[in-house]
């Protein structure tokens, strides 16, 4: 048995040894990948379910390494804030997906204009120029202000109430769409919903997740909506996946969703082929 246990912490510590050498790698390959413009955005629709059209999309960023192939967000967005790069990639993903909106708001007229939201890392607000980097990106393309949406969390916030409150009523200001992102997994939810300048919320996916099957996860999606309407605040539901969700979330009165079920994250010509199809879902 003790030779079983000196194995296996030979096998752990060997284990450890490769994954920080990785995550060695990953960093150091991080660097180079915005020169080589590795980094890609994607794009899902979100619909406004009353009409069963795209409303807008949210951006996501895709790193397409050139040996491991696709790497998810979840695998280098904490690495690229914690090396501080978040804050040069972070003003690449808005130049990109306002440039992008900018064309598909000229492409496809629709009132209301056509909008993309737009993920804020918590390290992009601890820069204090950072609502005057991003009024000048949206002037410089000469975009409709509704037209950006910045989807942010509460921990965003929560790093310095104050200042994330002044960024944001800057923001606000200049026409610009505040969202709260995966609303309802934070720990203050209704103090910041009171003390944040925000236009939305976005019903994190876990509520939706089996909404259709289990009561209590549809009861919180519905009390989630109702308090939305009553602070006269947007909503979204993340993470559809079925067509009962959609008819759950339809019933209750929830106006925007995304999700599998409508369509994946994908590039820019395929969801400039959603635009032009008009599909009604
Ligand atoms: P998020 O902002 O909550 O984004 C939603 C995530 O849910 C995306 O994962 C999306 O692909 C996924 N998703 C959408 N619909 C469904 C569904 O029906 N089922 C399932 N299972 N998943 C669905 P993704 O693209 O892997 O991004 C993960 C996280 O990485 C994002 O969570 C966000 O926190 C971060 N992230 C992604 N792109 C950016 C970015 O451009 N900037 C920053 N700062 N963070 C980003
Ligand atoms: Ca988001
Ligand atoms: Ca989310
Ligand atoms: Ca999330």
């Amino acid at each position: 048995a003790k030779n079983k246990g000196r194995n296996s912490q030979a096998i752990f510590q060997e284990d450890m040894r490769t994954h920080s050498v990785s995550q060695f790698q990953l960093e150091m390959d991080l660097r180079d990948a915005g020169e080589d413009q590795q980094f890609q955005l994607y794009y899902q629709p979100i619909l406004d379910l009353n009409i069963g059209k795209i409303a807008g999309f949210e951006a996501l960023i895709r790193w397409q390494h050139p040996n491991r192939g696709l790497v998810p967000p979840i695998e280098f967005i904490e690495i690229a804030e914690d090396t501080g790069m978040i804050l040069a990639m972070g003003e690449w993903i808005l130049k990109e997906a306002c440039s992008q909106v900018q064309q598909w708001q000229q492409q496809f007229p629709q009132q209301p204009p056509l909008f993309i939201g737009v993920n804020l890392s918590s390290r992009q607000f601890l820069q204090p120029n950072l609502a005057t980097t991003i009024a000048n990106i949206v002037h410089h393309y000469r975009l409709d202000p509704r037209g950006l949406k910045l989807e942010l969390t509460e921990s965003v916030a929560m790093n310095d109430v104050d200042s994330a409150i002044q960024q944001l009523t800057y923001l606000k200001d200049e026409g610009l769409h505040i969202s709260l992102d995966d609303f309802g997994t934070g720990y203050s939810s209704l103090s910041y919903l009171h003390r944040l300048p925000i236009d939305s919320l976005k019903i994190d996916k876990s509520f939706v997740d089996r909404m259709e099957t289990n009561q209590e996860n549809e009861n919180i999606v519905g009390t989630i909506v109702t308090l939305a309407q009553r602070l006269n605040l947007d909503i979204v539901a993340e993470g559809v996946e079925t067509i009962d969700q959609a008819r759950l979330l339809k019933g209750l009165q929830c106006q925007y969703a995304q999700g599998y079920y409508f369509s994946k994250p994908v590039p820019r010509n395929q969801a400039t082929k959603l635009l032009s199809q008009n599909k009604i879902w």
